[in-house]
């Protein structure tokens, strides 16, 4: 069934904290959740974005990867795409459209999906390099990171918005990727300018939140949560 009101997330923010990277779930599964999200591949392999249900990794050396159904994941949000509103925007900084739709849109307290398709004058982004065994914990892994920017790009931003009630077991706050038309260009988004852009907005009523239970490691884990905040804004944000 077609859940327009459900935000399925696969794995927890926590668990990348503490270097568990291996995928957990094929991508086939989460896409039965979901045509739209973001996440990470198998050994924190990129930024993952999923449009219109095909899912690409942007790769740490810039490249875009288009993903197929057995292809693991580790970590992943998703949700079908039902936006309850629409609006256009001009001019506007991620700053400035963060604070216009959280306050106009009484965000606080609620998961929301959203999506924006347009002409983005700036685009700052960055992306992941994949990690080798015996693994890093996430601040150690993210602590390089290459960036990349473009200029007149046209593309889709894909996201989040979460309570920080649930910081750890995701990002609380805003949390969005990348990927422009051509399919060359994304990333993690650390900052971007919309020249023009349409944005869906979609308020997502339930969580599921889905556990790798035959994954050993994930077992047997010890979660350092006294740091978790912290390690997540110093890897996330
Ligand atoms: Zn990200």
């Amino acid at each position: 069934m077609r859940d327009t009101t459900t935000l399925y997330q696969h794995g927890t923010l926590a668990m990348l904290v503490a270097g568990l990277f291996e995928g957990t779930l094929p991508l086939g599964e989460l896409l039965e959740h979901g045509d739209t999200g973001i996440g990470t591949a198998d050994c924190l392999d990129g930024e993952m974005v999923i449009v219109d249900g095909q899912a690409y990794k942007v790769q740490g050396s810039g490249t875009v990867v288009p993903l197929t159904p057995d292809t693991k994941v580790p970590f992943a949000s998703v949700h079908f795409m039902d936006a309850q509103e629409q609006r256009s925007v001009v001019g506007v900084t991620d700053e400035q459209l963060k604070q216009q739709i959280q306050t106009e849109m009484k965000m606080d307290n609620v998961f929301v999906g959203l999506r924006i398709d347009g002409t983005f004058s700036h685009m700052h982004t960055r992306a992941v390099n994949k990690q080798e065994r015996p693994f890093p914990n996430l601040t150690a892994a993210t602590r390089v990171q290459p960036e990349f920017n473009a200029d007149q790009v046209s593309g889709t931003v894909v996201g989040y918005f979460a309570p920080h009630l649930f910081q750890g077991a995701t990002v609380g706050g805003f949390h969005w990727h990348f990927i422009n038309t051509t399919r060359n260009f994304g990333g993690h988004i650390l900052d971007f300018t919309i020249d023009q852009a349409e944005i869906s907005v979609q308020v997502l009523e339930n969580l599921v939140q889905h556990l790798p239970i035959n994954n050993t490691e994930f077992r047997a884990k010890n979660l350092d949560l006294k740091t978790l905040s912290d390690d997540i804004n110093e890897a996330e944000h």
